[in-house]
């Protein structure tokens, strides 16, 4: 028994359009490849929603849905029962997962004829905080596949090189006239005529070939970027397929970051901290030099503007903060032991908070503010 559309992405039947785009957007996130690699269960629910998405997202197709349920659509539809292949979720619905996947997998404009499209190349990059920040091209050796030199296609004689071959079917609805794939020349419209000595029998060859990626700045542990046009090239007239860059930072030693903002833990001795004090703080591309005002109080968080990620939009540039932690000694000379001694028995160096002085729950809150 087929699971009913609207159970599948979790929204009730009079749910609206923009509902079920919410719904929809929710599960393909929830059960993205990219999130679940080789878990063919995640794989089959994302098929699922993109399917049901497909039906309820349409008015006329839901209408119908709605009135004769999965009936409707039995042999009517493309995608029938085998459901729907990842490359035409991608391209019909890519847009969803827009924001999710930086950048994600934009579908290839326009309607009408498409072209078979080469598969997707996934590689992955290694950055440091620096390179994040400040972006950065990266050279990568990757093996794509190309056409042979030498390759000649044809059009291919049962679709005529439209890629598709009409189908008829009777169903509850009446006859319906659907277009489906070509299975002469799998929807790429051509044959092959001429094949080189060493090609496949697409003519297709695999070459080593080094690809200059540009990285932005402000991207994120996670992310994917999509280069268009950089994964392997299509037999025939068909388009290369997309270069998928997984970007992975490798930790800091000593910065962390949290959205756009750094974060770095400077330790201070008890007598800069009573003294005051300049230090030089290393940021992402140079350091800086502040002032620590005398009696500052351990906790502090210093707010370096603009010294942290530039955002990836372009909405302005996040900022550092150095928390500042004043180092009590943990072992003390003869006369230091003694010099403290003397000022707790005289009842100085009693704390005096004001309430200028935030407590640490109140800086934390104001850092989210
Ligand atoms: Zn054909």
């Amino acid at each position: 028994m087929k699971e009913d559309y609207y159970d599948i992405l979790g929204v009730s039947k009079s749910a609206s359009a923009a509902e079920i785009k919410k719904g929809y957007r929710k599960k393909a996130i929830a059960y993205h490849p990219d999130k679940n690699p080789g878990d063919a269960e995640a794989e089959k629910k994302f098929k699922a929603a993109a399917e049901a998405y497909e039906v309820l997202s349409d008015e006329q197709k839901r209408a119908k849905y709605d009135s004769y349920g999965h009936a409707a659509f039995d042999g009517s539809q493309g995608f029938g029962g085998g459901g729907m292949n990842m490359d035409d979720i991608f391209s019909q619905f890519g847009d969803i997962f827009g924001s999710a996947f930086g950048g994600g997998f934009g579908g290839f404009g326009g309607s009408g004829h498409r072209r078979t499209k080469g598969t997707n190349l996934r590689v992955k990059v290694n950055l440091t905080l620096e390179e994040m920040v400040l972006g950065v091209e990266k050279k990568i050796k990757v093996k794509r596949k190309k056409q042979a030199p030498g390759v000649s296609y044809a059009n291919c004689k049962t679709c005529q090189g439209s890629g598709q071959t009409m189908r008829i079917t009777n169903t509850i609805l009446g006859r319906m006239q659907s277009a489906t794939t070509c299975t002469s020349c799998n929807g790429a419209g051509q044959t092959l005529r001429h094949r080189p000595s060493g090609a496949d029998s697409y003519g297709m060859i695999s070459e080593e070939e080094t690809v200059s990626i540009k990285i932005p700045a402000g991207v994120e542990d996670g992310m994917q970027l999509k280069v268009s046009g950089k994964g392997n090239e299509a037999p025939g007239q068909g388009i290369s397929g997309d270069m998928i860059v997984q970007i992975s930072v490798k930790d800091h030693p000593t910065i962390k970051r949290e959205g756009n903002n750094l974060h770095f833990d400077l330790y201070i001795s008890l007598s800069e901290a009573v003294l005051g004090t300049y230090k030089e703080i290393e940021t992402v591309g140079g350091s800086v030099r502040i002032k620590l005002e005398s009696g500052i109080q351990s906790g502090k968080i210093l707010r370096l503007k603009g010294k942290g990620i530039p955002s990836l939009n372009h909405y302005g540039t996040g900022d550092m903060l150095v928390h500042v932690n004043v180092w009590t000694p943990e072992q003390l000379t003869k006369e230091q032991k003694q010099f403290f001694e003397q000022q707790a028995t005289h009842d100085n160096f009693k704390p005096s908070p004001k309430s200028s002085h935030k407590s640490f729950f109140d800086k934390v809150k104001d850092m989210f503010s």
